[in-house]
């Protein structure tokens, strides 16, 4: 059995890689096979997830872009109530933030269409199968991540997104996962074996913030994961890791990425860092909001 501490980690660099590069370092904490990243692996890996249906993965990355387009084009976005796109009307157009995602599923729009051209001209195997016009309409400019964080505060909360990978109970992801705004990808228990080598055939457990260790409650908690461990491990030999779970406890270990834009981190860190919120949370959201609000003052 191993113990772990809580953590996170603040994933500011992926967002200023290639989106491919940063889809597949997201997309690969499912199975936990970051090792495999190497030159020219993104292509595969991603087109493998596009086509099995594992959209969130697509969700794993935006690109920001300014769209110069007609009053009859804007309003004719506006009426189809674009969802998953943030978009604001300024002195160039329209800002337009965007996943891969949203433009593959979406294109009936211009707007949408040209934002959708301009990625599939840059990563054609992103939108393989995906039928769109043969022209846009409209060029958009990209604007590059210092770009964005110089946007006047109201865009920029909007428009900036970070992602954020955590080390935390399977008690504390299921938590965050209620905040349904933002994209997630999270270990996953069906696909990752914890009996191979690669896991050091071990469970991985959370030490709970709820109990000093030479407690007798530490002491009582400790035998339970051994003995959950110990039964996964037992069932293992003759089935599955999705059916051998089903045994693994809230304190097993996962590691979860959140992605959104500053306004949903402002009001995650409003709802999970007050004295209501659960302790475990707590431990991770205060040092982060401290973090989040070093980099941006106002969240
Ligand atoms: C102290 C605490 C105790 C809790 N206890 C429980 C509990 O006992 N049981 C339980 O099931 N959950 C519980 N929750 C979870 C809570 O109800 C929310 O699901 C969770 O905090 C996600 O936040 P959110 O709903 O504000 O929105 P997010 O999903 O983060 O969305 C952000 C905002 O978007 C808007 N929004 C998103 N979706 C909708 C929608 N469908 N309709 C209208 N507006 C929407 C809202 O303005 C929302 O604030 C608890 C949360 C906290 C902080």
């Amino acid at each position: 059995m191993l113990l772990v501490e809580p953590s996170y980690e603040i994933q500011d660099d992926l967002d200023r890689m290639p989106l491919p590069q940063a889809l597949e370092a997201r997309g690969r904490i499912c199975y936990k096979s970051e090792e495999r990243i190497g030159a020219g692996t993104a292509e595969p890996f991603l087109s493998r997830i596009a086509a099995s249906g594992h959209g969130s993965v697509l969700e794993m990355g935006v690109v920001t872009a300014e769209i110069s387009c007609s009053a009859e084009d804007k309003a004719a976005l506006f009426a189809g109530q674009p969802r998953f796109l943030m978009v604001d009307e300024t002195e160039a157009g329209l800002l337009i933030t965007a996943s891969v995602r949203a433009p593959r599923e979406a294109a009936s729009n211009a707007v949408v269409a040209a934002l959708a051209h301009a990625l599939a001209e840059k990563y054609p195997f992103l939108f393989a199968g995906v039928s769109l016009p043969e022209t846009a309409l409209f060029q958009p400019r990209f604007l590059s991540v210092d770009e964005v964080d110089a946007l006047p505060q109201a865009l920029l909360l909007r428009h900036r997104f970070l992602g954020v990978k955590f080390a935390v109970s399977r008690a504390v992801s299921h938590e965050l996962v209620r905040h349904r705004v933002c994209s997630f990808l999270q270990e996953s228990q069906r696909y990752c074996n914890y009996g191979q080598a690669r896991f050091g055939q071990h469970v991985a457990f959370v030490r709970p913030v709820f109990y000093a260790e030479d407690s007798p409650e530490f002491t009582c908690w400790k035998k339970s994961m051994e003995e959950a461990e110990a039964a996964y491990l037992r069932l293992l030999a003759t089935s599955s890791p999705q059916a051998a779970r089903t045994v693994l406890p809230n304190s097993c270990k996962t590691e979860i990425i959140v992605y959104c834009n500053l306004a949903e981190w402002r009001h995650i860190f409003k709802l999970r860092t007050t004295s209501a919120a659960e302790p475990s949370m707590r431990e991770v959201m205060l040092p982060l909001a401290a973090d989040f609000k070093a980099r941006y003052p106002f969240i």
